[in-house]
């Protein structure tokens, strides 16, 4: 399972009710932060999540309402080292961008006040825990190197306790073997391999973020049948052109995503101070139901829909 917390949701410039782009995504102790619009580092202590495990910064592209939160980020933290290390992820010209914001305004020949690691990314995979992984995509926008993120459990196979008592396994260190691919022998020399006692290989949630978006042609195949994608609605189909004309989507083109990619669940984000989330929302469920416009500190769980 993973959790999806926004932090910002407006687009280009913060409203009264909404700020900039900024989400947090977890999944058990792991913490990844997507974006950093200004202000993010107030909502992150309004939220009560805290910065301490927020160690990894994921950064969609380099415009302005994404990244200019790092700078007052790192002050911060150059002032109370609230965390060990910090590593932002990032394509070439969004860390070209972020590495000025922080080197030249912030530092300016100071120290980072922790080991502070730029990073590099391109399309493929970028993290890699025990039982998920995190992959980057390329994302149409304004300017090289966007990038959208798909954070992906691992398949697994389920322990099934009903064959295993059958089977005489005792409860303890045993059914820690199986479940890890080992055989086991019991007391009476019975031998038992972990194939008798695991289910079938099942598939792990799937969380599909993309920032800003010109175009969705191009991100069908990576949406496909995640359990939740969250994307940019920054237009109404009634300012269609302007949307095109700035590389943004409609919240039409986000539903429409959302079918065409067989997503279970879709997150609008990146909402325009002219509009109402009602409207956006009112745009978009009649072509994809189970659509929800994100609000400032709204928290979802992903889970798979078995
Ligand atoms: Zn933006
Ligand atoms: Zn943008």
């Amino acid at each position: 399972m993973f959790e999806i917390l926004f932090l910002g949701t407006s687009a280009s410039a913060p409203s009264a009710n909404r700020g900039l782009a900024g989400q947090i995504v977890s999944h058990n102790e792991y913490r990844f932060l997507i974006d950093c619009g200004e202000g993010t580092q107030r909502q992150i202590l309004q939220s009560g999540i805290g910065f301490k495990r927020i160690t990894r910064i994921l950064v969609t592209h380099g415009h302005l309402d994404h990244i200019l939160g790092l700078g007052g980020l790192l002050s911060t933290l150059l002032r109370w080292e609230a965390i060990d290390e910090l590593e932002i992820f990032g394509g070439r010209a969004t860390l070209e961008r972020v590495r000025t914001l922080l080197y030249d305004v912030v530092l300016r020949g100071n120290q980072p006040p922790m080991p502070l690691k730029l990073t590099e990314i391109k399309p493929g995979l970028i993290f890699e825990a025990d039982d998920f992984t995190v992959t980057a995509f390329p994302v149409t926008h304004r300017g090289p190197d966007c990038l959208g993120f798909v954070f992906e459990e691992k398949a697994r196979r389920p322990f099934l306790a009903s064959k295993a008592d059958e089977l005489g396994v005792p409860f303890g260190p045993e059914r820690r073997d199986l479940v890890a691919g080992k055989e086991i022998t019991l007391p009476d020399g019975k031998r038992i391999s972990p194939e008798e006692v695991l289910g079938e290989w099942e598939k792990g949630s799937k969380l599909v973020v993309v920032g800003d978006a010109g175009r969705t042609d191009n991100l069908i195949e990576v949406s496909k049948d995640a359990d939740a994608l969250v994307i940019e609605s920054t237009y109404l189909d009634e300012e269609a052109d302007m949307a095109k004309k700035y590389s943004h989507l409609t919240a039409r083109m986000g539903a429409e995503l959302a079918v065409k990619a067989g997503v279970k669940k879709l997150i609008l984000t990146h909402i325009s101070r002219r509009y109402r989330g009602k409207d956006v929302l009112a745009e978009a469920q009649p072509i994809f139901s189970n659509t929800v416009v994100a609000r400032d500190f709204d928290n979802f769980q992903i889970k798979r829909e078995i």
